[in-house]
């Protein structure tokens, strides 16, 4: 096992990840950039180190400050946390050549499914339903327009080097996807570098439907359920819950199986989530790989009572996975609302600044995974996320009741965040029957 472990990350992930380290007995190591001088990561680390200035590229994407921070402090492993490095096999690379662990999959699995092209046809090729799309990288927009006409409008744009919904647009005819072929190009280009765009058809309101997965050295793969993360906003997701309202214990076992069969081609090793879409007719088909943990992966701790992040380290450290798939059962309900430095009156705006009270809900079945404290700044130049709120209850209903109970309590002032937006959502009769597809938010703003 590793004596001391870096956190190359910040927020309330660096939090998350201190507080397993710390359980485990392992020293930790903090990297801030000035802004996050006073950062609650940075205080409940043992060791801090200042790695740059605000812009990313400065500080929590500066390879070289974090391998220097990592070889002053004496650290043997750097867990990424999800963001920035977290799925960059390059940087993997560099940690095993100066002898420290990344903990999280080789740099070969990031490779191949970092690239979602490649990993749609590692997929298809074992047998996985994919989205019908376009069996490769497409150059031009008259390409473009081609295979349009083939897979029949809607289409939607993606980017194969493609995350956060970058390189991503909607298009419901040529003229459409014409102006947004070039942009969508563009767009990839600039945040990954990477200007390689492809088509699928778009799905009419489906569910988003996710898979964890385990996997250790040894070849031994299991799943821990699904996650349903089907109410999002512009495409990135806002509440997730596990069980998925949405599946039964047949359709749970046929994608769980699924999602272990993509991991074994791959010879997948550690954490890892396999995202499918679910269609109205109770269709599968893959969407991608994650190859980090995922910001919605409290839910499933709650319901299998397995710490991911432990496990992670304990993969990392070249310890056997002691579950067997039989033994992993879900029970109870868990859902998460992601709490946003955001004015959903005005579009989800972005509104960060000095939060001068911060009270978070507590009491049975509440857990608040946060950086957050009375008194702190929400600096501007990073995500506007700033809580996660996650409710356990024996079933569903009674998760949504400590969930809704949480959110009153929940105290942020001055500053507008998504919590209105919850307390809306979970008193509303569709969600409540768990009725929605991946439009439900955009809905709920129309009827207004
Ligand atoms: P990213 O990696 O940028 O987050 P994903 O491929 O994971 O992008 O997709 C994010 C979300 O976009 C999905 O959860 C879904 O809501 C929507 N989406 C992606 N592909 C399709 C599709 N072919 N049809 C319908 N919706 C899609």
């Amino acid at each position: 096992m590793f004596s001391k472990i870096l956190i190359a990350n910040r927020g309330e992930v660096a939090v998350r990840v201190i507080r397993a380290c710390k359980e485990m007995g392992l020293r930790t190591v903090a990297v801030y950039s000035e802004p996050d001088a006073q950062s609650l990561h940075a205080r409940l680390a043992d060791e801090a180190v200042c790695i740059g200035s605000s812009h990313p590229s400065e500080s929590y994407l500066n390879i070289p400050a974090i391998i220097s921070a990592a070889e002053i402090t004496d650290a043997d492993a750097i867990h990424p946390g999800y963001g920035f490095l977290a799925e960059n096999a390059h940087f993997a690379e560099i940690c095993e050549s100066c002898d420290i662990t990344f903990i999280g999959p080789s740099p070969e699995n990031m490779r191949l499914l970092g690239d979602k092209m490649t990993a749609r046809k590692t997929a298809e090729k074992v047998g996985i339903p994919v989205i019908p799309g376009s069996p490769n990288i497409i150059k031009t927009k008259e390409e473009a327009i081609k295979i349009a006409k083939k897979l029949k409008y809607p289409v939607i744009i993606k980017a194969s080097a493609g995350g956060g919904g970058k390189g991503m647009r909607v298009c419901h005819n040529d003229v459409r996807l014409v102006s947004s072929f070039m942009t969508a190009q563009q767009e990839a280009e600039a945040a990954f570098g990477n200007a390689d765009v492809y088509l699928e058809k778009y799905l009419e309101r489906p569910r988003h439907v996710e898979v964890q997965i385990l996997a250790d050295r040894f070849g031994h793969i299991v799943h821990l359920g699904e996650r349903d993360c089907t109410i999002q906003r512009r495409h990135q997701k806002l509440i997730e819950e596990s069980p998925s309202p949405a599946i039964d214990s047949k359709l749970r076992k046929k994608i769980g199986d699924m999602a272990v069969k993509a991991a074994k081609t791959c010879n997948y090793v550690n954490a890892g989530t396999v995202e499918f879409l679910l269609d109205r007719y109770g269709n599968f088909y893959f969407l991608e790989v994650n190859t980090r943990l995922q910001v919605e992966h409290p839910v499933t701790e709650m319901v299998t009572g397995i710490d991911l992040v432990k496990e992670q380290i304990k993969i990392a450290s070249g310890m056997k996975l002691l579950y067997k798939q039989d033994a992993i059962k879900i029970k109870g309900a868990a859902i998460e609302c992601r709490i946003n430095a955001e004015n959903t009156e005005k579009d989800f705006m972005p509104c960060p600044g000095k939060i001068d009270i911060y009270l978070p809900a507590g009491g049975p079945g509440v857990r608040v995974d946060s950086h957050v404290y009375s008194g702190c700044t929400i600096p501007p130049y990073y995500d506007s996320m700033i809580a996660k709120v996650i409710s356990y209850g024996k079933n569903r209903q009674e998760a949504i009741d400590i969930m809704k109970r949480s959110l009153d309590e929940f105290i942020i002032e001055p500053i507008k965040t998504t919590i209105p937006f919850h307390k809306h959502v979970m008193n509303d009769t569709l969600f409540l029957r768990g009725d929605f597809a991946t439009d439900y938010v955009e809905r709920l703003s129309l009827s207004e």
